[in-house]
């Protein structure tokens, strides 16, 4: 199935056919904590306790009844114990009382209030507040549960833990988490000009660089990889490693051999093993980009031009790895900012120029080009920290415009 040449599949109308195509796995699998960084939550966690557990001191000072400060003048209190983190104090307080007390310690039933020990003075067994330092009532206590109260439920499912939300899991006191299994992805490249790095390169060869980049970025994701290496151009080979991947992962991907009227076997090949759109995609870099399936696995067939093939991966083939892993989905984050430099562009596609986020004189957040925008230049993918993302009208930037500006996910 090919889009007619004249007519160019929209940016938009390609994702959102993806995803719609794409359902999430609903597979899932029990964790240690620690192993689950990264990953993707696979139930929806509910506190089964309060955090904090008790009401608890903000600050190193005294507790004390709050009816008992002073609106004017000062008051002077028995101090009739201490409460230390881990080491409460047994008891309660009455009004005319206070305690010693620590940040992180129980409050003691009676208490409600603290004191900083620098707004304090501290003679023997007793303290002195003066109202000149504003205390008010309830102040520097940590209440329970305020920041997740038990039977609340605090992280949904399809949410990537990080490490705020495995410190959040272990406040619970979680020692394990079900998490969606992991979705395999196998990756090949097609080429006899293809050689592996570390081989002598023959006249007319090129190294493989995409599989190298690929295995990059899908390391960032929640996947298990199956790096099946350099497929040469033989029809036996190309369909005997379609089906390898295909029995092996869930999604399998490919550079190269994608683009109209190239004279290669991956296409013949898909036509018989797979079912597959060969789309044409009103973008650049990226134009040509195939997606389908090969028996039951998803296939992205990504342009051969290793900056295509990154900004493919980037656009297409991660969110919908993500999609399937079972992860939310978020839109990307896109930020307005002025271009310091011209950017040349024809109306038409939409475009993904590498761009370069730095700070003018004035410490203006701005963005410029970065270099030469052709698609075999991969090293303006590494110079570079952004898309400046240009609609399929624009007709090119001049020094001071507006444009979009989406980051680069961490790894890329
Ligand atoms: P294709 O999409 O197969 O027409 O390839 C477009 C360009 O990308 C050609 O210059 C290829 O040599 C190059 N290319 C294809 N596959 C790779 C690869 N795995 N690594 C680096 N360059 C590649
Ligand atoms: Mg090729």
């Amino acid at each position: 199935m090919q889009t007619p040449k004249s007519e160019l599949l929209p940016f938009n109308e390609a994702q959102e056919q993806i995803f719609q195509q794409i359902t999430p796995t609903t597979e899932t699998e029990s964790v240690a904590v620690k192993q689950a960084l990264g990953r993707t939550l696979g139930e929806e966690i509910i506190s089964p306790i309060n955090v904090p557990a008790y009401n608890n001191s903000a600050m190193d000072g005294y507790a004390l009844q709050g009816d008992d400060l002073p609106e004017n003048g000062s008051i002077t209190l028995e101090v009739i114990g201490s409460s230390f983190a881990g080491t409460p104090f047994e008891g309660s307080l009455q009004s005319g009382q206070s305690i010693r007390i620590m940040t992180g310690a129980k409050i003691p039933e009676g208490a409600d209030t603290v004191i900083m020990q620098e707004k304090a003075t501290r003679e023997e067994n007793q303290v002195t507040f003066s109202s000149e330092d504003n205390h008010r009532a309830g102040e520097n206590v940590r209440m329970a549960g305020e920041d997740m109260r038990e039977g609340e439920a605090v992280l949904q499912p399809g949410k990537t833990l990080g490490a705020a939300e495995l410190g959040m899991i272990a406040s619970l006191g979680y020692g394990a988490v079900t998490l969606k299994k992991r979705i395999k992805v196998a990756f090949f490249s097609t080429g006899d000009e293809l050689c592996s790095a570390g081989e002598t390169l023959g006249d007319g060869q090129i190294y493989d660089s995409n599989r190298y980049a690929i295995f990059g970025m899908l390391s960032a994701l929640d996947v298990e990889l199956i790096d099946l290496g350099i497929i040469r151009d033989q029809r036996e080979l190309i369909e005997q490693a379609f089906k390898d991947a295909a029995a092996q992962a869930d999604v399998v991907i490919t550079s190269g051999g994608v683009s109209v009227g190239e004279a290669d076997f991956v296409k013949e090949t898909l036509d018989r093993v797979g079912e597959v759109n060969f789309w044409r995609i009103a973008m650049k870099p990226g134009k040509p980009l195939a997606f389908g399936k090969v028996d039951n696995a998803w296939f992205f067939g990504l342009p051969g031009n290793p900056v295509s093939a990154m900004v493919t991966f980037l656009q297409f083939v991660r969110p919908a790895i993500n999609h399937l892993a079972g992860r939310e989905r978020v839109t990307p984050f896109r930020i307005p900012l002025r271009c310091s430099n011209t950017l040349k562009k024809r109306p038409g596609r939409l475009e993904f120029q590498r761009g370069i986020m730095q700070q003018n004189e004035k410490g203006e957040t701005v963005v410029r080009g970065a270099g030469h925008q052709g698609s075999h230049i991969l090293r303006s993918m590494s110079i570079a920290d952004c898309f400046i993302v240009l609609s399929p009208e624009n007709s090119g930037v001049k020094a001071g415009d507006w444009v979009e500006v989406e980051p680069f996910p961490h790894n890329s």
